[in-house]
């Protein structure tokens, strides 16, 4: 476990790095830790070493180690998948869904969203390759949907999110991040409380950085390689 502060250690120095190239303030790029499929003293070593920000993407996955780690101010992400009849659970148990995709989900979240609790942070997924594979709004949609999610009232719409197809070079990658980074303009500039720009993972941070990520989704190059 001594490797996960070293890697995010690393990791920070490539935020930075970042950051100076394209002469951005590193304080506006949060860093997500994304444990998916590592245990929970992977969190707790992470946690250790001043990470706050999780990212999970198994529901049950994610509720077993949420309760593991009781009475730390962790901050939990969810990024993966919301399935209908799972989000009450997910609305109870995280402070971020970076995966909305569809607006009876956004519905269903808000409905369920205890009432002692602030509104959820939430953000649009976008399916920027139109991968059969990922959900994920388009970014055409994007116009009859935002005002509709944010009416909702136990939510509070963050920004955008997306996951591309892996691009081989820094200049393939910003590319496929460029529509994206406009739409995300073009909603901060409409809506004061849209704040992120979720994209860049281990392979491509550099780049999302480039195009104006305010939060980087890294897992392996702070865990290592997951489990099956
Ligand atoms: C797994 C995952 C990541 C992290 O990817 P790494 O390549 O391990 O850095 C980021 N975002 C999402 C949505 C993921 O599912």
């Amino acid at each position: 476990m001594q490797s996960v502060s070293s890697n995010l250690q690393a990791i920070h120095q490539r935020i930075e790095k970042a950051a100076r190239h394209c002469h951005r303030d590193r304080a506006d790029i949060q860093l997500l830790a994304v444990s998916k499929r590592q245990p929970a003293e992977a969190i707790d070593a992470a946690f250790a070493a001043g990470q706050h920000a999780f990212g999970e993407n198994y529901l049950q996955e994610a509720l077993e180690k949420i309760t593991a780690l009781p009475n730390k101010p962790i901050n939990w992400h969810f990024i993966g998948p919301v399935q209908t009849n799972k989000a009450g659970l997910v609305a109870q148990h995280f402070d971020w869904v970076h995966s909305i995709h569809t607006f009876k989900i956004a519905q269903k979240l808000s409905l369920k969203r205890p009432e002692h609790l602030r509104p959820l942070n939430i953000c649009l997924q976008i399916n920027l390759d139109n991968e059969k594979t990922k959900s994920g709004f388009s970014l055409a949609e994007l116009v009859d949907t935002i005002p509709i999610i944010q009416a909702l009232p136990n939510l509070l719409l963050r920004g955008l999110m997306a996951l591309p197809a892996p691009r081989k070079d820094f200049a393939a990658q910003c590319e496929s991040f460029a529509p994206i980074q406009k739409a995300f303009m073009q909603l901060r500039a409409e809506y004061p409380s849209c704040d992120t720009l979720s994209i860049g993972t281990s392979a491509d941070l550099e780049a999302a950085i480039s195009m104006g990520s305010t939060c980087v989704r890294v897992g392996t190059a702070i865990f290592g390689a997951r489990e099956k």
